[in-house]
């Protein structure tokens, strides 16, 4: 029998349930729970705003299939997680965040930083709630990171007050949970296996939607052994990239616009026909097409367009139903007209940026920029892209060759993700190149923690694509010279890189760009590319008028 303290129950809570990293920005009252971890062996990433630990958290869980874990100080300090906490919810992303808050003795008493931290996290999140007592931190801790990574993840919010961290209880009256179980993996209904396979051995223009559901289910393999077995054309959202290869011959991503207004039958498994996918209606989609929903939510079943038949499961159990179910009811397309003109149209829209990408002008230009870091960058790299046309453009210039390689700011369109993601993609990925691509609109937002890569030693090379103002399809023509639009033009971020202690890199010329990316990536340093370019520079004209006119964002 033993005293023990609040802060230290959550730290053997953590480890007992095999975290092995957190990220935070220590505070008030959260310090011993942040000293803790460090005493105890957890990898402790401490940053310079609660935003970019709560950022990194998510992505954490992204990359490793487990749930990632920020701690944060009270009041403001946990306010500031807020959109991260909003953004991984939108992402359909597990993540833990704790909160210290203020003394329970002191509520409304206008304490230091008392703020309503559960009722205004609540809405944003899965599941937040406020320990009542000390003994019940190891369970509330278990039902919070079960809760996460149960249906359709999403964040959790446990709030501590100052007693709840600093006080102690009696070992011998601590309730100790047995660690959350990995998230089950529900199969689909057998009979709706065979459903699916009946309404799309009917189909004459078929296409499989891939998005990051599937990825976070790890249905790689069932998604490629199904498209090899039924030559079925597909597209992948975007950080559903890389699930499936992207030089497969089957992968229509190129024509995307031509495969979801023909398309008759969709398989979609792990996305939403959410404002990505133009919610799944005319004029992008047809009419009448049918659709087949893979999704571990059943509330998603039939959003925006009525699903012909719902497959209600987890992605890599029900695809693995699909390929076993072939055996006795074969799929298979094969060279079909469909994929035949989809194929054409992809290749014409290759060919029609190829002069775009071997632009030798200055100022530059996105295409080119993008196509010297693909053709340098290797295949195992991870890809963060974050903004709105540098993010876009990257999409349609550079492969993602693997899953979970690519990540960027998502359904919620929160733009400021990419220090943070290329953290958390370091940390998970000591190995491999992280490439973080962002406009410097989105390396406003959490820019300062590239100091924390420097502190941290992770060698991350950002590329910041300067065109010094908010993307022209965003911004409108002020006159004057206060144009709110417009931010000081050739800032010297790599400057900035350079005074953290990192290596910094400054570029104007088409042919500078690939030795600045070498000598980035061999600093072995964390790495700021700075890239000067036009600020009128912008995407592929869209073919049709209607195609950036519909909806508020050009969907
Ligand atoms: P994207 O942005 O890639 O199009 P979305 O975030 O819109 O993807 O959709 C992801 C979908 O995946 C959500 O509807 C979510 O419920 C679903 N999902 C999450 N986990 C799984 C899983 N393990 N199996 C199947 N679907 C899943």
């Amino acid at each position: 029998m033993a005293e023990i303290t609040g802060a230290e129950l959550v730290v053997e809570a953590l480890k007992r349930e095999g975290i092995d990293t957190i990220y935070t920005l220590p505070g008030d009252p959260v310090g011993p729970i942040v000293n803790g971890c460090a005493e105890a062996g957890l990898r402790v990433i401490s940053v310079r705003h609660e935003q970019a630990a709560a950022m990194a958290a998510q992505a954490h869980s992204y990359f490793t299939r487990s749930v990632g874990v920020c701690v944060a100080a009270s009041g403001v300090g946990q306010t500031n997680t807020l959109t991260a906490i909003a953004n991984a919810q939108v992402n359909c992303w597990p993540m833990l965040v704790i909160g210290g808050s203020a003394e329970l003795r002191r509520r409304n008493m206008g304490d230091f930083q008392e703020l309503a931290q559960v009722e205004s996290t609540a809405p944003l999140c899965k599941w937040a709630y406020a320990a009542e007592s000390i003994q019940r931190i190891p369970t509330l801790i278990n039902i919070a990171l079960r809760r996460a990574v149960a249906g359709r993840p999403g964040p959790v919010y446990l709030d501590l007050p100052a007693e709840m961290i600093s006080g102690s209880v009696d070992d011998s009256e601590v309730e100790i949970p047995a660690p959350a179980p990995e998230p089950a993996r529900p199969l689909a209904e057998p009979d709706k296996i065979e459903k699916a396979l009946e309404v799309l051995k009917e189909a004459e223009r078929p296409l499989l939607i891939v998005g990051k559901g599937a990825s976070w289910s790890w249905a790689e393999d069932e998604l490629l052994q199904f498209v090899e077995r039924t030559q079925i054309p597909f597209l992948t959202s975007p950080m559903g990239a890389g699930t499936l290869p992207p030089d497969h011959p089957m992968n229509v991503s190129a024509a995307r616009t031509q495969a979801l207004q023909g398309a008759d039958t969709v398989l979609l498994v792990g996305a939403r026909l959410n404002w990505i996918f133009h919610f799944g209606q005319t004029p992008r989609f047809a009419e009448d097409y049918k659709l087949i929903q893979v999704d571990i939510d059943d509330e998603e079943i039939g959003t925006n367009h009525p699903a012909e038949v719902g497959l209600v499961g987890d992605a890599k159990m029900v695809m693995g139903q699909m390929v076993d179910a072939l055996d006795d009811n074969p799929v298979e397309f094969g060279e079909t007209p469909w994929l035949g003109g989809l194929k054409e149209k992809a290749s014409e829209n290759g060919a029609s940026i190829e002069p775009m990408l071997n632009a030798d002008i200055m100022p530059l230009g996105y295409y080119r920029i993008l196509k010297e870091i693909r053709d340098y960058m290797p295949k195992d790299s991870i890809l963060v892209a974050d903004g709105a046309s540098t993010m876009d453009i990257s999409r349609q210039v550079i492969p993602v060759w693997n899953p979970r390689q690519r990540v960027d700011a998502g359904v919620a369109g929160c733009v400021g993700v990419g220090v943070p993601f290329s953290i958390a993609a370091k940390v998970v990925y000591p190995d491999k190149p992280v490439i973080c691509l962002q406009g410097d609109w989105a390396f406003g937002f959490n820019g300062m923690d590239i100091e924390t890569a420097v502190r941290f030693k992770l060698p991350i090379v950002w590329v910041v694509f300067q065109n010094a103002n908010i993307d022209k399809w965003v911004r409108e023509y002020v006159d004057g010279e206060d144009n709110p639009n417009d931010f000081t033009p050739a800032m010297r971020f790599d400057l900035m890189m350079e005074a953290f202690g990192g290596h910094g890199e400054y570029v104007e010329k088409p042919d500078e760009i690939r030795p600045a990316l070498e000598r980035a990536f061999n600093s072995g340093k964390a790495a700021l590319v700075n890239v000067i370019m036009d600020p009128g520079a912008s995407r592929r004209p869209q073919q049709f008028a209607w195609l950036a006119r519909e909806g508020r964002m050009g969907y």
